[in-house]
């Protein structure tokens, strides 16, 4: 296992129809996307295929990671499973590849370069990430006086906030 998949698409896969197929576990157990930590349990399982589609090699297949965020509204600690699919060429520079599928992610490489599949892997987990995480979709969150956690307590506050408290507006959307 290692933190780190590079692979060079010189000799092996920089002619048309090369083919390599990838699996394993990468042994990455954080990373960071928009200001949030990410705890990884067991590393990011993957299935990747690589075939050259005549000037570029297109990366594809599946990564896994069982995640531990922390939940937007309670700060819990809770499960995030991801599945992101990959879907990436590589166009070998210099080559006559005819490449103008403008729907597709693709990176101009080098065919003798090292290149570092785990970026793409973290990038294509990190798209799947919800825009916001919850322990649970009824979770009750903290309570905007007093912070108690209202999924395992209660408090005396008052319920109702007054309509120019900061919170008001998200409570509406609660
Ligand atoms: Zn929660
Ligand atoms: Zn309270």
């Amino acid at each position: 296992m290692s933190a780190e998949l590079k692979i060079t698409l010189a000799p092996t896969l920089d002619f048309l129809g090369a083919h390599l197929a990838l699996q394993g576990v990468l042994d990455i157990f954080r990373f960071d996307a928009g200001g949030r930590a990410f705890v990884v349990d067991k590393g990011i399982s993957y299935n990747l295929e690589l075939t050259n589609t005549g000037g570029a090699v297109l990366v594809s297949g599946v990564v896994k990671a069982n995640t531990v965020a922390v939940c937007d509204r309670c700060l819990a600690s809770c499960d995030l499973q991801l599945q992101g699919e990959l879907q990436e060429y590589l166009v070998i520079k210099g080559s006559q590849a005819d490449f103008s599928d403008a729907d597709a992610e693709f990176t101009v490489v080098d065919a003798n370069e090292e290149i570092d599949l785990a970026a793409y892997m973290i990038a294509a987990l990190i798209f799947e990430l919800p825009i916001t995480v919850l322990c649970k979709d009824e979770c009750k969150g903290l309570c905007p006086r007093c912070g108690t956690n209202l999924n395992t307590s209660t408090c005396n506050c008052d319920g109702e906030l007054s309509a120019d408290h900061p919170f008001a507006v998200l409570k509406s959307l609660l």
